[in-house]
Parts: C-alpha cells; structure tokens; sequence
C-alpha cells in the first residue's frame, strides 16, 4: 500500500488503491476562495494514513486560490473550479464523497441558523464538535449522485483549523469513510460516535430530500 501523487490540469491530486478497486471514494478541499490554505494540511494527512479501502481520490486544495463563488449557486458549476469538480465525479464515480470547507468565526451562527432553511432553502449545518460543521452536500450536486451514495460538506472553523484536537475530529470522521466499504457502517460508526448530531443532521437531511434519497 503506498500513495501516488498526481498532477491533473495542475491540480494536485494523491490516489490511494487497495485491493479491490471499489468502492470509489472522493475528498475534496479548497473548493472556492482560499479555503484550502485551511483544507489541504487536513487532507495532505489524510493521504498518509495506511489504512484504506478502495480507490481513493484526495485533492487537497481543487484551487489555490479563485474568486468565491458559493457551492449553492448554478453559478459556481459553470465556474473553472466547479467544471473541474464535475469532472472529476464524472470520471471516478465516487460512492463516498467529502467536500472540505472552511468558515470564518462570524458565519458560524449563519452557517448553524435554524431558520437557515427557510431563508435559503438548504438545512442548516450541525455542531459535530467545537465548531467542526457537518451536513450534506449542495443540492445541485448531490444530483450528480446516486440514492445511496453518502455525500458529506465538513466545515472546518478557520480560527482553529490549526489546534490537534480539531484536526484530528475532522479526520477521524474522514477515517471511518477511509476504511469502510459499506454506507452503513460508515453511518453505524457516526451514530456510535456521535449519536445526537448524526440524529439532527439525519433529521434535517430526511425534512429535505424525504425518502428520495438516503442521508447524506
Ligand atoms: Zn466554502
């Protein structure tokens, strides 16, 4: 077992495969702005640990640095960073995906707003832990997915994004994806971890798609 680098369209990019090539599985940072001067130290770890299963996809920062142009809006997948995304779902296919973000501490009441559904249209993020932010991915795109796919947005608290402890939280979540084959261990090893966020987080994923699709 060992990681390659790659480069592709100067985007850097490791690929990790373990016996059986499925299922695919994509973590992605740096998505718009300059969030990955914050993702990709979190994501660069990822690529280093020794256990995994599957084809593993991790992009530590998709851009270094764009215009910031929200993951919510058609806008942004017309945009050269959110092209790259699209064709990078297109060709691995991934059933695990996690979209890395980071937020400034003021957004954090918007990002958590439970009116955030009524005054947008998308469910508010839940409170993992100490302002580590999860939720599911931005409507558009999860259309690119299927029912059981698990697509997961982790946000990361940019004023902390340098403390072990956050570090670590975000990628033990990133590590039972990393090692898992099946959705719902992943969900049984969330659930067991963190029972009352993954209840809130399934509650609002389920208030949104109903039963069209299976959280996240
Ligand atoms: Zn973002």
């Amino acid at each position: 077992m060992g990681f390659e680098e790659q480069h592709e369209s100067g985007v850097k990019l490791y690929r990790l495969v373990a016996g059986e090539t499925r299922p695919a599985k994509l973590f992605v940072g740096g998505v718009h702005g300059t969030e990955g001067l914050y993702t990709a130290p979190i994501l660069e770890h990822l690529a280093r640990e020794e256990v995994y299963q599957g084809e593993v996809i991790i992009i530590p920062s998709l851009v270094e640095t764009s215009e910031y142009i929200g993951v919510l809006s058609e806008e942004y997948y017309q945009s050269d960073a959110g092209m790259k995304l699209l064709q990078l779902i297109l060709r691995y296919k991934p059933r695990f995906y996690f979209e890395l973000h980071a937020y400034e501490e003021p957004a954090y009441a918007r990002l958590t707003d439970p009116e955030r559904v009524k005054k947008i249209g998308v469910p508010h993020f839940v409170d993992l832990y100490k302002g580590v932010l999860i939720g599911s991915i931005a409507p558009i795109l999860r259309r690119k997915f299927t029912a059981n796919d698990f697509c997961m947005t982790i946000e990361v608290p940019k004023w902390k994004c340098a403390h072990p402890e956050i570090i670590e939280k975000v990628l033990e979540v990133l590590r039972i994806a990393l090692t898992k084959t099946d959705r719902e261990e992943v969900m049984h090893e969330l659930r067991t971890r963190y029972p009352e966020q993954i209840k809130m987080a399934v509650y609002l994923f389920h208030q949104y798609y109903r039963e069209h699709l299976k959280p996240f």
